[in-house]
């Protein structure tokens, strides 16, 4: 028996909805020990709220909200347009967001300030705030690679200019891109495996035991929870269950893994304690993004300035 065929628009629809549902569900436990989340939820795996931010259940944070005010500044541009990116960035601060990371604070006060669209290099802007939000370039750009890549790493450097928090956000989501076109765990491992072969430090097999913000650990975590595991709920419950930035864990685990076994793999008590507007925004976004990424319309989709 074969298994049934699973549409872009659902394996889309899967990654975004998966990533909201892992930053709500790991929103819980984020900052916590694996000991302190056995000692208060045995396994975490309902979405409960709580948390340092005290969310209501199926309340999200930045990391989703990050991806929508992007998604809707592709979706208003029609098309990439840098400004509109970070003008939905400074949109989005001014409306007392539940939190929002110290490099995403000071990138987008530097665009108040001055207008400037990158923020220059720095070692300390290896968090993984830009990689976080990336999925609607994904999505947008789900058949024109070099669009993809220009466009992640200036929307990234709005806020996060450091060499693996680019090499991260690239390989993040050129995987999420392969799952969309339907490849499978083998190709991903490949993608993954280049990028540990351009930067050792990214090697996540063994898993180091990093969970922080550090892009190399975030990264390391997702990339070994999402290969270790054979479901979406499998994959969301052994990322969050191991703490600290378990919203974002949480987030990019479930981008990846929404985009592997689509929307049907998703538990359905996690889709329907999801916030409803926004999974409403996600249902509404999700197409108009795939729209823009049909291969007839590549061309017109060019970053404006070379
Ligand atoms: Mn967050
Ligand atoms: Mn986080």
């Amino acid at each position: 028996m074969s298994s049934p065929v699973i549409t872009l628009h659902d394996r889309a629809l899967g990654s975004y909805l998966g990533l909201a549902i892992g930053d709500a569900l790991g929103a819980t436990v984020e900052f916590m020990t694996p000991s302190e989340i056995v000692a208060t939820h045995k396994v975490h795996r309902q979405i409960l709220g709580g948390g340092w931010l005290r969310l209501k259940p199926g309340q999200v944070t930045d990391d989703t909200q990050m991806c929508l005010a992007l998604g809707d500044a592709i979706l208003s541009a029609q098309g990439w347009d840098l400004p509109t990116v970070a003008n939905a960035f400074v949109t989005w601060m001014r409306s007392r967001p539940p939190d929002i990371g110290n490099t995403c604070r000071r990138g987008i006060r530097r665009y108040m300030l001055d207008g400037t669209l990158a923020a220059p290099p720095a070692e300390d802007s290896a968090g993984n705030g830009a990689a976080m939000r990336n999925l609607p370039v994904a999505l947008a750009f789900a058949h024109a690679p070099a669009a993809f890549e220009r466009c992640s790493i200036e929307q990234a450097h709005v806020t996060h200019n450091h060499p693996f928090s680019d090499a991260a956000t690239l390989t993040l989501g050129h995987i999420t891109r392969i799952l969309l076109g339907g490849g499978d765990k083998l190709d991903c491992r490949h993608c993954a495996n280049d990028l540990v072969a351009k930067h050792p430090q990214f090697r996540f097999d063994p898993w180091p035991g990093r969970t922080s913000g550090y892009i190399v650990d975030t990264t390391q975590t997702v990339l070994d929870a999402f290969f270790g595991s054979t479901s979406f709920e499998e994959c969301l419950v052994n990322v969050v269950n191991r703490g600290g930035d378990a919203d974002t864990t949480g987030a990019l685990a479930g981008q990846l893994a929404g985009a592997c076994y689509g929307v049907a793999g998703i538990p359905e008590r996690w889709l329907k304690r999801l916030d409803h507007s926004v999974a409403e925004r996600i249902r509404l976004q999700t197409p108009g993004l795939l729209a823009l990424a049909r291969p007839a319309r590549v061309s017109t989709l060019q970053p404006a300035n070379p």
